[in-house]
């Protein structure tokens, strides 16, 4: 990843280049920008450059420039959302990893030929009935969640529908818009809308159908975004994870995600999303082929969709988990952000977005300690428990593991700050009283504040010893979709 002394763009030293059209070349002084920072002005462009970058007129980052950035995105926070640190119990239900989209930064995807029934090789992923999902929902909420997210990849079998199945049947070459019936496959994935009627149970909060998602869920047929998120909300939706993002340019999209859509199409589904009544989130995942420009770039496209939807409730940068991808492999780079990258990253995310109240620090990526410094860089939400973390696990992360209300309670207080359960939209939030005797999620419908499993079980769970390892997963919306 660059950072852009006189405009330059870091690249590994034996591995692929990537010329770009956009560098982080400013006119704006790192003192201007840090000035109008202190002083609540709306950052343009320039002026991220030169928070996330510490100045462009010197290379690397200058640490005790780096604190002053820090400093004042955290006492923005303060001022904005106050002491407390908030998180979710929640479950992730992804599911199938069938995908033949090949981006090059996902290694949660495996190839869609290896699903169907005439391969008979172990394709090592999985695909899960809308009966199946049912019960991962099921477990979940007797465990105490409220909040069930899932991002899949997208299997060829998926349609929106039974009547856009019928469409997809009647193309003369279906596998022409991707689409393979589900005959062809060991387990079929049914349709989105039975998936999301299926893991809609009780009053679960059902976070799901990335703008990717629904672009495959209208694949081949004459419908807009409306219409998809439209039936889905019917179905179940409650609200859609702004992941598929990534780095919201195309120069950038074109060489890690190719055959996603292009960024324009993204906003078009997110401007649907809210359209029709949905709350969104927004992620960004960076640290890998591009440049601080590009950062701020992605920042400036969130801050206005946000003016237009006001639908964003939470913005979530991703540092990138580069082992076992094929961008690392290739050689396109040969590592992802430096902790101090990262701590810029939350911190002017925090600055720049002075529209979304905020920003989350995932633990996942960062690791407990990291994660816990973000609360004090300008983030406030910790994220949610988690079962397993199937998707960062892939990546070869090294924190996706089950967090507990306890748990989460000792470190939020531990740097002096107030633990505070809270619904998917912000809306209801609970103090927890770090004294209490027994300490467990309430806001679930069928949660009565009672631990929601113990470490020991939960270790048995994620590393595959129990059926409950399956039955129910992770609980974290950081996919790398
Ligand atoms: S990021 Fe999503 S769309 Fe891309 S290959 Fe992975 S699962 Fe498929």
């Amino acid at each position: 990843m660059g950072d852009g002394f006189t405009c330059g763009v870091d690249v590994p030293e034996e591995g692929v280049s990537v010329d770009f059209d956009h560098l982080p070349c400013t006119d704006q002084s790192f003192e201007n920008a840090l000035e109008r920072a202190r002083n609540g002005d709306r950052l343009s462009v320039d002026d991220g450059v030169e928070l996330i970058t510490t100045g462009t007129d010197e290379p690397g980052i200058d640490p005790e420039r780096k604190e002053r950035v820090l400093e004042i995105a955290d006492r923005r926070r303060a001022e904005e959302v106050g002491e407390e640190v908030t998180f979710v119990a929640n479950v992730n239900n992804n599911v199938t990893t069938a995908c033949n989209t090949g981006c090059l930064f996902c290694n949660f995807k495996d190839r869609s030929q290896k699903f169907r029934t005439e391969y008979q090789g172990d394709h090592g992923g999985f695909t899960k009935t809308p009966a199946e999902s049912r019960a991962v929902v099921e477990d979940a909420l007797d465990l105490g969640i409220y909040e069930v997210t899932s991002v899949s990849g997208l299997h060829p079998a998926f349609a929106l529908d039974d009547e856009h199945r019928e469409v997809l049947e009647a193309k003369d070459d279906p596998t022409m818009v991707n689409y393979r019936p589900p005959s062809e496959y060991d387990t079929s994935p049914g349709t989105y809308v039975d998936q999301i009627s299926a893991m809609s149970v009780d009053d679960v909060h059902v976070h799901s159908m990335t703008p990717e998602e629904a672009y495959h869920a209208q694949r081949g047929a004459d419908w807009d975004y409306e219409e998809v998120y439209g039936r889905l909300k019917d179905a179940g939706l409650d609200s859609v994870p702004g992941t598929a993002a990534e780095i919201l340019v195309d120069e950038v999209r074109n060489v890690i995600c190719p055959g996603k859509i292009d960024t324009e199409e993204w906003m078009e589904a997110m401007h649907a999303a809210a359209s029709v009544g949905l709350d969104t989130t927004a992620t960004i995942m960076y640290g890998h082929v591009e440049n601080a420009k590009h950062r701020v770039l992605h920042l400036k496209r969130i801050r206005d969709l946000q003016e237009c939807t006001g639908a964003i409730t939470e913005f979530v940068p991703l540092s990138f988990v580069h082992e076992e991808t094929p961008l690392f492999e290739r050689g396109y780079l040969d590592g992802g952000a430096s902790t101090d990258q990262d701590e810029l990253m939350i911190a002017v995310s925090r600055l720049f977005l002075d529209n979304v109240e905020h920003i989350q620090s995932s633990w996942v990526k960062y690791g407990d300690s990291q994660g816990l410094k973000m609360l004090n860089c300008g983030a406030d939400d910790f994220m949610g428990t988690i079962l397993s973390e199937e998707i960062t696990k892939r990546a070869g992360g090294d924190f996706g593991e089950f967090r507990s209300f306890q748990e989460y309670v000792d470190m939020v207080t531990a740097i002096g700050r107030t633990p505070v359960e809270r619904s998917t939209d912000y809306r209801q939030r609970r103090r927890i009283d770090p004294d209490a005797d027994v300490i467990g999620p309430t806001l679930g419908p069928r949660a009565d504040g009672t631990p929601m499993v113990d470490r020991s079980s939960a270790s048995g769970q994620s590393s595959g010893e129990s059926a409950e390892s399956t039955a129910a997963p992770a609980a974290d919306r950081t996919s790398t979709d």
